[in-house]
């Protein structure tokens, strides 16, 4: 066990001495500031929202070896909070258990459902500066052979560029096989889209895919999944606004 901590702090700190690096070197430059910073600027620092999906009686996607979304998803959106913290970033949590967060007076499974996912996004809409981020787990039985962590974004201003800020470290470091493209959220995905706050969702990897279910299983994959996050949200925090790149090859 202290082997584990001390393998997984070690990882910590050389990211965070990465991104401080950079975070030092873009100030001294006195580079332009993007919508997040501007905020911080008028003292409004952003808070970010770390939204574990699912949880309780509704499990997400579940893999052949039973392994259940929801749980991958805290387990990620518990270290990101960690390495967010470490950052000196404002972190709030939609939950920190294996629960669904519907209001008392919601009966049936259905509306336990729609409770939970109204409170969500009533916590994104009653916190000051609020910047979500949904943590899920992706899957697709019809084509086992699918893998890899794609980023979705809403409509919000900024929310595209931290896409695509996470969506370049992902490609760079989990999908070195193919590069995954950002996409514009479905508006089917209820969250996503009842918050005026920039929101985005990160698939971590497809659960119907055997070899990338064992590894978002792993205590390390998830710390590197949630470094990875916190890294693109920092540069993101920081960088000058950029021109949308042209895709990566899908
Ligand atoms: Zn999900």
């Amino acid at each position: 066990m202290f082997l584990v901590i001390q393998k997984r702090s070690i990882v910590i700190f050389l990211f965070l001495l990465v991104f401080f690096g950079a975070y030092a070197a873009i100030l001294w430059s006195g580079s332009a500031l993007t919508v997040f910073n501007q905020q911080a600027e008028a003292g409004e620092s952003p808070v970010v929202v770390i939204d574990p999906g699912h949880g309780g009686a509704d499990g997400g996607a579940v893999a052949a070896d039973g392994t259940t979304e929801a749980q991958i998803n805290l387990s990620v959106s518990l270290k990101l909070r960690e390495v967010l913290r470490l950052a000196g970033i404002d972190v709030l949590m939609t939950r920190e258990e294996d629960i669904s967060v519907h209001s008392p007076e919601a009966a049936t499974l259905r509306e336990q459902k729609i409770s939970d996912i109204h409170n969500r996004a009533a916590l994104v809409s009653d916190t000051p500066n609020a910047l979500l981020i949904s943590i899920h787990q992706n899957s697709l039985p019809q084509v086992k052979s699918v893998h890899g962590a794609q980023v979705f974004y809403n409509t919000a201003e900024g929310s595209e560029s931290l896409a695509r800020a996470l969506q370049e470290d992902l490609n760079t470091y989990v999908n070195t096989h193919r590069a995954k493209e950002v996409k514009k959220i479905d508006t089917s995905i209820y969250l996503m889209n009842h918050i005026d706050a920039p929101g985005i969702l990160v698939e971590c990897g497809f659960l119907s895919n055997e070899a990338e279910t064992a590894q978002l299983r792993q205590e390390d994959y998830q710390l590197k999944l949630a470094v990875l996050i916190a890294g693109g949200y920092l540069r993101c925090q920081t960088a000058e606004p950029t021109a949308p790149e042209s895709p990566t090859v899908q």
